[in-house]
């Protein structure tokens, strides 16, 4: 057995008779077929990188009790270096794809991470239930599962409440027995579901008491009968060639509706049981939602230091670097991408001891997060302000280079101080794939709504606050005056 997972192991384990659909058509075997097979060799591809000798320290440690080593996402720091160490080590993972893999296997890790770390909360749910969570966190960090998750319901009529929606939308608990119960109904939008092993079933937006049948969480392998998934639209399928299409060619992780058709969950499996509020509590009073948005900041810092290496290019590209006002806006993207590094920062060395376990500071965390998701679209306007026409005069497609008239007019045209045409062109196009193609948009939805509408990430921002520490501020202030002494200094 080798030290670590390797991408060969986990390319094998997707060969496992799943229910992926599209255009309407059943998959044979998501590592084959034209709309995946890229994005799974991505994946693979991290668990190669994290196996090879001279990564194997960075990325991956060996759990108490067990011969085989793991991805460090799966560690429970005890202090801010051990939370340092293993951020280094997602930092890595996430340089891999430019930060464009956004549910990329440390993210679920990240989150089971947290509930463990908070298993007393699942044990005043229930021992049984917090015996499952426990069981599971073992069993997925020693087999370094590739897990994704869906925690949200499908939008259908937001003004209603879930449990007022149509019969069969949201998933729910239809029958349960001594096996396990079953569960009917949809969830959006398993990222990388894919390319998993496994998936969690959650529910993060709030229910209430009544919506009992709603109220369950539990983790099933992707081959389980009855999930079916419904992927969007593949932009890996659509792209051209790496050479037109560098990034959605390789990175498009997919997103797909989940609907589970009368599926049967064991026992074990269950982490959650006719509990509305223990549905929040497993993200909110165990650090799992701290850890999961953690990582997604994490990610984000290198994504976001790819976009401003991408802009500082295409102002070279067309000449414009030097420019007083380009500057300006340089320096003004550049103060940014140092404010999400700051915020992670600030997230580890004010975190807190959370009994042995070191957890990022929350507030800090719904910061970034409030921030972040205002940012990435400025972010993406900026680089299409510096760019003008240049991103779209580009030849249609690698072939125009096979014609040798149109080469030579390519020659001429694509010039730049500091590039040759060729390159000029390559880049361009990865600039384009990045930011304007159809999977650049989709990136640009990913980073607005990942964690949750405006006013959800805001919501959880404003209870974090210290706003005791604040007000006191104002408080003490006013305490130094007041109205009579006012009036007696001024009656003379
Ligand atoms: C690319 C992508 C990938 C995703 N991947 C995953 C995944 O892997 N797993 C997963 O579980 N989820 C995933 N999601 C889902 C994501 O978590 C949700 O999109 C997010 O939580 C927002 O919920 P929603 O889509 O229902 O939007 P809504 O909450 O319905 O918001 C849509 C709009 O309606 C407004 N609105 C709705 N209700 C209210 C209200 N009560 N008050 C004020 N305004 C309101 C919002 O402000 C917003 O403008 C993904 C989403 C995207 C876009």
């Amino acid at each position: 057995m080798t030290t670590c997972k390797t991408g060969a192991e986990h390319i094998k384990s997707l060969k496992d008779g799943r229910t992926v659909y599209i255009d309407g058509e059943l998959v044979a075997d998501v590592t084959q077929h034209p709309a995946f097979r890229n994005a799974v060799q991505s994946a693979a591809m991290l668990y190669d990188f994290q196996s090879r000798p001279e990564n194997v320290e960075l990325m991956t440690f060996k759990p108490e009790g067990s011969n085989r080593r793991i991805n460090r996402a799966w560690q429970m720091p005890r202090n801010h270096a051990e939370m340092v160490q293993r951020r280094k080590a997602l930092q890595a993972w996430a340089e891999q794809s430019c930060g464009f893999l956004g549910r990329s296997p440390d993210h679920l890790a990240s989150a089971l991470v947290g509930q463990r770390m908070g298993i007393e909360i699942f044990r005043k749910h229930g021992e049984e239930r917090a015996k499952a969570l426990a069981d599971y966190f073992e069993e997925a960090s020693r087999n370094d599962y590739f897990l994704t998750y869906v925690i949200i319901n499908p939008q259908s009529e937001r003004g209603k409440d879930w449990g007022e929606q149509a019969e069969d939308l949201v998933a729910r608990i239809v029958d349960e027995d001594s096996g396990g119960i079953t569960i009917r109904g949809a969830k959006m939008l398993g990222t990388s579901s894919i390319m998993a092993n496994e998936v969690l079933v959650a529910n993060l937006q709030p229910l209430k008491a009544g919506e009992e049948d709603l109220a369950f969480s539990c983790a099933l392998p992707m081959n389980t009968k009855g999930l079916r998934v419904l992927s969007r639209k593949s932009y890996e399928a659509a792209a051209v060639s790496v050479f037109d299409n560098p990034i959605s060619s390789r990175f498009d992780e997919n997103d797909a509706l989940m609907y589970f058709d009368d599926v049967k969950v064991p026992w074990g499996r269950v982490f959650v049981y006719r509990d509305p509020d223990m549905c929040r509590a497993q993200f909110h009073d165990t650090p799992g939602h701290a850890y999961q948005n953690y990582q997604a900041q994490i990610r984000l810092s290198v994504k976001i230091k790819f976009l401003i290496g991408l802009a500082h290019k295409i102002t070279e590209a067309i000449g414009t670097t030097n420019m007083p006002p380009i500057r300006e806006q340089l320096g003004y993207l550049a103060a940014n991408v140092s404010m999400v590094n700051a915020m992670m920062a600030g997230m580890e060395i004010e975190g807190e001891l959370r009994g042995e376990w070191w957890v990022p500071n929350k507030h800090y965390m719904y910061s970034a997060q409030v921030l972040t998701q205002d940012l990435y679209p400025r972010v993406i306007q900026t680089l299409r302000d510096l760019a003008g026409g240049a991103l779209i005069m580009l030849p249609s497609s690698v072939r125009d280079f096979r014609n040798p008239e149109l080469e030579r007019i390519i020659g001429l045209t694509q010039r730049s101080a500091k590039m040759r045409p060729q390159e000029k062109v390559k880049f361009l196009k990865a600039a384009w794939d990045a930011i304007g193609s159809e999977f650049g948009s989709r990136h640009t939805q990913y980073e607005m709504f990942y964690a949750g509408a405006r006013f959800v990430t805001t919501g959880h921002s404003y209870r974090t606050f210290d706003w005791d520490g604040a007000t006191k501020l104002v408080d003490d202030l006013m305490a130094g005056y007041d109205l009579s002494d006012e009036l007696s200094r001024t009656s003379h």
